[in-house]
């Protein structure tokens, strides 16, 4: 069975909107997402305009504010505080990567932790860490929201995912242990990989190499969620981090790539804007 995030993210995206409609009159506005986009990367280019085309179907306001690449942290920084001082919005996102001149650390910890709607801040990490209320990163997120959807039973399966990244191996990690996954993570320096990768029941990988993940190390059954956004070197189309191929005849499940994690990663995205916005209104 192919787990198609496109047609879950639609149809989450599609219940947020109905919730959105009746926002103006029960709050007197919409929520209001803000994208602070640095420099002119492609691929980032392309994410936040993913971000904008989805918050318009949803129905909340979107504002991209592009600076040049050679913007100094220093007003960076000034351009978040005054976004976090700004009433008027709900959630600031600093489309990463960042330039190398620009601590990435210093950027996201500068943003207001309630209008973190990434889920990168320090207190809203620590928040997941310690099973209390926080944003959750969208990405680990929207894989939690297709396995669900996709009727897999977490509770005392044997999980395992390659990756440990702040934004996806480790919060994905940690939601499957919320849900009682019995989890192993690997990464670069884990010996005897496939031997790991057979073991798992719930195969997440968040590692990006092209199709690194191949059948024979994936046992028969396995629901497979892949998380990798490669370019094919050779035909230049997307690719995920497994290579499908010869893993889709195995697994139970599987995600494609497109169409799979990604996105459900701004599905979730839109509904942490929303969720930020809530807890603001609602105080
Ligand atoms: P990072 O580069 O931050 O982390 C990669 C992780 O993979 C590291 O922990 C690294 O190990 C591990 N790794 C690298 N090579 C190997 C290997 N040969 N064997 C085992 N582990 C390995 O990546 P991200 O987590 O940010 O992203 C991973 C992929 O997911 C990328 O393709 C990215 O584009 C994609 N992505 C997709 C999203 C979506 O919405 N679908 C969102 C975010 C990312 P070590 O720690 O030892 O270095």
């Amino acid at each position: 069975m192919i787990i198609s995030g496109k047609d879950l993210s639609a149809q989450l995206k599609a219940e947020l909107a109905q919730q959105v409609v009746a926002f103006p009159q029960k709050y007197g506005r919409v929520p209001h997402l803000v994208v602070v986009l640095v420099g002119e990367d492609p691929a980032s280019q392309t994410y936040v305009r993913g971000k904008a085309k989805a918050s318009q179907v949803v129905g909340i306001k979107n504002t991209t504010i592009a600076r040049p690449s050679s913007i100094s942290q220093e007003d960076l920084l000034a351009l978040i505080a005054e976004l976090n001082a700004d009433e008027g919005v709900d959630g600031i996102l600093v489309q990463l990567p960042l330039p190398a001149h620009i601590d990435e650390s210093k950027v996201i910890e500068s943003i207001a932790k309630e209008k973190d709607v990434d889920g990168f801040h320090p207190a809203n990490v620590a928040a997941l860490w310690m099973k209390q209320p926080c944003t959750v990163p969208c990405t680990p997120l929207g894989i939690i929201r297709l396995l669900e959807h996709a009727g897999v039973e977490i509770k005392g399966k044997r999980a395992v995912v390659v990756g440990r990244s702040q934004i996806v191996g480790l919060p994905v990690a940690k939601l499957l242990l919320d849900r009682h996954a019995t989890v192993t993570v690997c990464h670069s320096r884990t010996e005897n990989l496939p031997e790991v990768t057979r073991q798992a029941e719930i195969l997440v990988v968040a590692i990006g190499r092209s199709r690194f993940v191949t059948g024979d190390m994936v046992s028969p059954g396995t629901v497979v969620i892949d998380v990798g956004i490669n370019r094919d070197e050779v035909t230049g189309k997307l690719c995920g981090d497994v290579d499908f191929e010869s893993v889709a005849p195995k697994a139970s499940c599987i995600t494609p790539v497109p169409g799979g994690v990604g996105p459900m990663t701004i599905a979730c995205l839109m509904e942490n804007t929303i969720s930020c916005f809530l807890r603001k209104v609602q105080k």
